[in-house]
């Protein structure tokens, strides 16, 4: 049983997103890589970078 390969952690901070409020998208450019926002980061608007294409946004 594969129990943690689809553990998601925040683009901006690294926090692994297990609270209720996080959300995650797929990114806006390249949708190819996902996205993860804490409710910290999305309460403050911290800009996440898209691994993959190098996008930037809030
Ligand atoms: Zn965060
Ligand atoms: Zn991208």
């Amino acid at each position: 049983m594969l129990s943690s390969r689809t553990e998601l952690k925040c683009t901006s901070c690294g926090r692994t997103l297990r609270t209720s409020g996080s959300t995650q998208f797929l990114c806006p450019s390249c949708g190819e890589e996902t996205i993860g926002r804490c409710v910290r980061c999305r309460d403050q608007s911290v800009t996440y970078r898209c691994p993959k294409c190098g996008f930037e946004g809030p």
